[in-house]
């Protein structure tokens, strides 16, 4: 179901339209996605559980074509790690959730890291490689029957 709505941009001030829509098939059962965006450029997405999963990861091997177009939802608060790289991005205060898929995570990477932009090419070549997302709030997803789940070790996402 998707819903509409308004609010004030908080850049432009002007009336800005937001969609909500909810019960997201591979996100699960329950969870929003709150997107927006405004003619002044001002835009987001978010996710937002009605219940949390609490803490956990996500561990995805991704292996060939396939699974580059597998679907990945990160939330904004939720971190996103290619040991391969190596790659960290942390979620920070202008963080936004995101509903992308694995190459848009690394296309993504490659605008954060420029210096590496050769060893995302590289990773986008091979199709091999890990993805985690280590999630604070348990509500970012991975469209796969092979991710693996686990509960996490808040001080070391390395070792969830
Ligand atoms: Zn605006």
């Amino acid at each position: 179901m998707k819903l509409c709505g308004k609010f004030i941009c908080p850049v432009c001030r002007k009336s800005l339209v937001y969609s909500i829509i909810d019960n997201v098939d591979f996100v699960g059962e329950g969870v929003s996605i709150f997107a927006f965006s405004c003619e002044c450029g001002f835009k987001g997405v978010d996710i937002f559980p009605e219940k949390q999963h609490g803490p956990r990861t996500l561990t995805f091997k991704v292996n060939g074509d396939k699974d580059l177009n597998v679907l990945v939802a990160r939330s904004s608060t939720s971190t996103v790690i290619i040991p391969e790289l190596p790659l960290e991005i942390k979620p920070g205060p202008a963080s936004q959730g995101i509903i992308t898929t694995v190459e848009g995570i690394l296309l993504r990477a490659k605008d954060v890291f420029g210096k590496r932009t050769i060893k995302v090419n590289d990773l986008l070549l091979k199709k091999k490689f890990t993805l985690i997302i280590h999630d604070p709030k348990g509500t970012s997803a991975i469209d796969s029957p092979r991710v693996k789940i686990s509960a996490v070790n808040d001080k070391n996402p390395f070792k969830a």
